[in-house]
């Protein structure tokens, strides 16, 4: 039986948008073992259903990659995978608009942020990795009597496992160093946010690519993301998402094959603020900090420190600049915070609210759902909080901060690193000693000084501690799609 996966999806404001909702297995769009409904999180309305992976198309599209790799794409040219993957960034380009409504309309975040941030983003990283395929080459060692040379070769068929909060630019991440490695990919999106990959999807086979090189799957991840991650033909997991199911992909990948598995996770990010800082560059940086994406980043600075000298005055001004974010339908224009992403999420973060008014911490403003439809929360700012306190130790992934003063540079520093976490970190000061000193000291992946939530495809991001292990973007990221071979050739007469 064929079934027409094509759909259309007319917006709010008129605009007609078009993908498919099938799996994405060989360059065809296939039937799933069931469907899943995906909600526009504005309205709380079902958008369209897509199909659901399970085992048996999990296999599929793990051997769909697998012969792929071995018949076609390990005998690719590098040069002909980088222009494969300029061609994809090409008509990426071509189709921001539309792809930018899709992300808008599936995910909630204003289209400002993905027409003028995330899509062109996925393009940029592209290019940059496409870049790399003609200059990986390995080193030449001589020993006595040994001549040895290195190979960087492709792992094969890697699994990536993304989440729901930038979702095609996730799958920019993965699919740009998987590719330009020479790797072939099985990328599982969100079961909340499938429809961007799945125009990705055409654009893949439109590009050009040989089929099964990139399948692009949706499916629950407890089903379709577990299977994948005990898959025994698939060498490597790249894995975006909570700690919570890092650890999970981490115990698959122990009991079955011992694949490689790369971690982005959580975090609880501090933002420390000192005595000298520049106080209305760091307002509006720890504003962008904890409520671009309305507070779902990974690196969100959600525990403000700010120093006792200028403790007022920062809250002063914080309340004043915070009151004025434009939260609302996210297809307008000025729009900063949409809805946050599901219901799921939207009781979680109000019971994280709860709890910190429990706890006994002050909600010195918002705490309150906003409208009666979507899931939209008011930007909520927290004070006297305790580091014990569950708003200070877990991530909230909502548009909720809390904001707390330190004495001296030890005491922050103390503070910051009370967590299990890190991503990130912040710190503003005028004083460039200081900076340096105190950016060198933290337990932190990515310090940010005199700015916030600055992310580039060309810059290491990973995790410190329980955020994660090893690094995407940036040359980095190569490594983790390679495995060095060492050839040892005898010279000795
Ligand atoms: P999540 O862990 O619930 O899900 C992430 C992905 O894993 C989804 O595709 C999901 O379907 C899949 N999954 C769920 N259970 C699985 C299982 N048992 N086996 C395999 N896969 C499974 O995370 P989320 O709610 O989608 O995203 C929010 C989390 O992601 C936050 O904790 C956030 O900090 C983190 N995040 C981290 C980064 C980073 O780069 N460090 C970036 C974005 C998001
Ligand atoms: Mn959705």
């Amino acid at each position: 039986m064929t079934v027409n996966f094509a759909t259309e999806f007319t917006t709010s404001k008129g605009d007609k948008l078009s993908f498919n909702t099938g799996l994405f297995i060989n360059n065809e769009f296939v039937e799933g073992a069931g469907t899943i409904d995906v909600i526009n999180p504005t309205n709380g309305e079902k958008i369209c259903a897509v199909q659901a992976a399970e085992e048996a198309q999990v296999n599929a599209a793990v051997d769909a990659a697998d012969k792929a790799y071995r018949e076609v794409w390990s005998k690719t040219s590098a040069r002909e995978r980088a222009r494969l993957m300029h061609k994809l960034a090409d008509l990426i380009d071509a189709n921001v608009d539309e792809i930018a409504k899709i992300e808008t309309l599936d995910n909630g975040k204003g289209i400002a942020f993905s027409k003028g941030y995330d899509i062109p983003e996925v393009s940029k990283t592209l290019r940059y990795f496409a870049g790399f395929a003609d200059k990986l080459h390995g080193k030449v060692i001589e020993t006595e009597g040994k001549l040895s040379y290195t190979r960087h070769e492709p792992i094969g068929v890697c699994g990536a496992i993304i989440p729901w909060n930038f979702p095609l630019m996730m799958a920019g991440w993965k699919l740009g160093p998987a590719l330009c490695t020479g790797n072939v990919v099985v990328l599982k999106t969100s079961e909340l946010t499938p429809l961007s990959a799945l125009k990705l999807a055409e654009l893949v086979k439109e590009a050009g690519f040989p089929p099964g090189v990139v399948n692009i799957i949706t499916g629950y991840g407890h089903i379709a993301g577990e299977k994948l991650a005990r898959h025994p033909k698939v060498g490597k997991v790249a894995f975006t998402g909570s700690t919570a199911v890092g650890r999970l992909v981490m115990k698959a990948a122990a009991e079955t094959n011992l694949k490689k598995v790369t971690l982005e996770l959580g975090g609880k990010s501090p933002n420390i603020i000192f005595d000298d800082a520049d106080i209305d560059q760091a307002v509006a940086w720890a504003h962008k900090g904890v409520f671009f994406n309305h507070g779902q980043c990974c690196c969100a600075g959600t525990r403000i420190f700010v120093q006792e000298g200028i403790y007022d005055k920062f809250l002063e001004r914080f309340k004043e600049y915070t009151s004025k974010t434009k939260v609302g339908d996210p297809f307008e224009q000025e729009t900063f915070q949409g809805p946050q992403i599901s219901q799921v999420q939207f009781d979680r973060i109000m019971g994280y609210i709860q709890a910190g008014k429990d706890e006994g911490a002050t909600c010195f403003m918002g705490g309150n759902r906003l409208g009666n439809s979507g899931y939209f929360i008011e930007p909520t700012v927290f004070t006297d909080v305790k580091g014990s306190m569950k708003i200070m130790q877990e991530e909230i992934f909502g548009p909720v901060v809390a904001v707390s003063k330190f004495k001296d540079e030890a005491d922050v520093i103390e503070k910051a690193h009370d967590t299990t976490y890190g991503l990130a970190a912040a710190v503003f000061t005028q004083n460039i000693t200081r900076a340096v000193t105190v950016a060198n000291k933290l337990e932190a992946g990515t310090v940010w000084v005199n700015c916030y939530n600055e992310l580039d495809y060309n810059t290491p991001f990973g995790g410190f501690k329980q955020s994660g292990i090893g690094r995407e973007n940036g040359e980095y990221a190569l490594d983790n799609y390679l495995q060095i071979k060492a050839v040892k050739i005898n010279v000795e007469l």
